[in-house]
């Protein structure tokens, strides 16, 4: 960790050229990044491109089921409406642009192709039918399927366009915590901009996990804090209201400051 951001940032920082941040859910790049874009809006062009804001029909799989408990909803289809909104105000009220992708959540992801029969007893046991059929086994293991290749360089390549159109300075992406495979595929999305990426530290995961560190040798990354204005950070992340319960169950958000690694 170094007291002046890495030189990359640190030259951005005196320019006023335009920053993409990719957010892979309805509010992580607030959660890890949201004081940092709070103090640069009004200095430059931002943008929020949010990967995977859709979900898909029922049957689910017993840990999307499980996530929608932790919501308190019954209905995918209403609660992702409610975070799209949820995250536009926030985006609005923070003054800068944003563009929810559409990509299927990890959690309600369909496989493509499917087994022979499997679409009969997908409805009974939907896991046959999903790209990853449980959480801890497959979500969390960090392990992207090959069945989302297709995805991956069709994300690339909007990203690249959205860099050409908007002359783009630098573009943020997770770091990876917690290896949840969406936050994976948003980091792979984002390095291929190669000298313009910045990760970032994936909060609040990074409160009980470590960042790889094979990862950030292998890059020759080096980390940055940055503090800003903590409580109207807190405040918008409390605007993210179906959520907020479930990603700190105690009612208090740990007032840490968020770090950047280029
Ligand atoms: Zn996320």
């Amino acid at each position: 960790m170094t007291a002046a951001p890495p030189s990359r940032l640190a030259q951005s920082r005196t320019t006023d050229e335009p920053w993409l941040f990719l957010s892979p859910h309805l509010d992580d790049a607030v959660l890890s990044c949201g004081s940092l874009i709070a103090s640069e809006a009004g200095r430059r062009d931002i943008e929020v491109l949010t990967i995977f804001t859709e979900c898909s029909p029922t049957p689910h799989t017993r840990a999307a089921r499980s996530f929608l408990r932790q919501c308190s909803v019954q209905d995918a289809g209403s609660l992702f409406e409610e975070r799209k909104k949820e995250d536009a105000a926030v985006l609005e009220g923070l003054g800068v642009r944003f563009r929810h992708l559409g990509a299927t959540d990890a959690l309600f992801r369909r496989r493509r192709k499917t087994i022979p029969g499997s679409s009969v007893l997908g409805r009974t046991l939907p896991e046959l039918v999903h790209r990853y059929p449980t959480y801890r086994f497959d979500i969390a293991l960090g392990r992207v399927s090959r069945g989302d290749t297709g995805l991956i360089e069709e994300l690339r390549d909007t990203v690249a366009e959205e860099i050409d159109e908007q002359a783009t300075g630098l573009v943020f992406c997770p770091v990876g915590i917690g290896r949840h495979v969406d936050h994976l595929i948003t980091r792979s999305v984002g390095e291929s901009s190669a000298e313009r990426t910045v990760f970032y530290s994936d909060f609040p995961y990074n409160q009980n996990q470590q960042p790889d560190d094979a990862f950030l040798r292998s890059r020759h990354l080096t980390g940055w804090e940055w503090s800003g204005d903590l409580e109207a950070k807190h405040r918008r992340v409390r605007q993210y209201a179906t959520q907020a319960d479930a990603l700190f169950p105690d009612g208090r958000i740990p007032p840490v400051p968020e770090t950047y690694y280029s």
